[in-house]
């Protein structure tokens, strides 16, 4: 009497081992609506800890939806206006103000997009260490050489492209930021992830 409950976990066991190897071949093996995009390709040196602040290093991740593309950048202060203290004259005051500038309205000349797709810059949010950007701050930096301080410059953009832009791309970072020597570089598609360190001028796949 107990023998079919026995069996039956068994006997739908084996009937679900059959039909999920089946259905993938359906899957794989039918007519195939659209070709299945490839996922990005990025070839660099594997990312160590993710985030930490080194000189010349910028964190780039590059988000694609669609045909849009956010850029989320972030680097040390030094490595967009070449130091990393309170600006102590009007020179670096004006350099700071122009590397930043640069950088709130660059973020579409960082790369170069696949071939036949233009992409242009929609919004874009930096953020940079309050005493840089603040005109009127005064030089409460007399404690630099007790102790140096880090700072990161953050720059969020969002562009809009003339179609998805999948394919061969590559980073640009001479123009817009030349003390930029390697990248982190985050790709994400719908089709997947990727990431690697690579050079400012390197190539990859969206
Ligand atoms: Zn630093």
């Amino acid at each position: 009497m107990t023998c079919p409950m026995l069996h039956r976990p068994q006997i739908r066991s084996l009937f679900v081992g059959w039909t999920i190897p089946c259905l993938m071949l359906f899957v794989a093996c039918g007519d195939s609506p659209s070709p299945r995009p490839d996922p990005p390709l990025v070839e660099g040196e594997r990312l160590g800890t993710a985030g930490a602040h080194e000189h010349g290093i910028a964190r780039l991740g590059l988000a694609v939806d669609g045909a849009r593309v956010t850029v989320d950048l972030e680097l040390p202060a030094e490595s967009v206006f070449g130091f990393e203290h309170a600006p102590r004259s009007e020179q670096e005051r004006a350099t700071a103000a122009e590397a930043l500038d640069r950088l709130r309205t660059g973020g579409a000349r960082l790369l170069a997009f696949p071939e036949g797709t233009s992409c242009a810059l929609d919004s874009a949010e930096v953020q940079a260490p309050k005493d840089v950007e603040d005109d009127h701050a005064e030089d409460q930096h007399t404690h630099e050489d007790e102790g140096i301080q880090h700072e990161d410059v953050h720059l969020l953009a969002s562009l809009t492209c003339s179609r998805e832009p999948i394919g061969q791309a590559s980073l640009r970072f001479a123009d817009l930021l030349p003390a930029v020597v390697q990248v982190d570089l985050t790709v994400f598609t719908a089709a997947g992830e990727a990431a690697g360190r690579v050079a400012p001028d390197a190539s990859f796949r969206f």
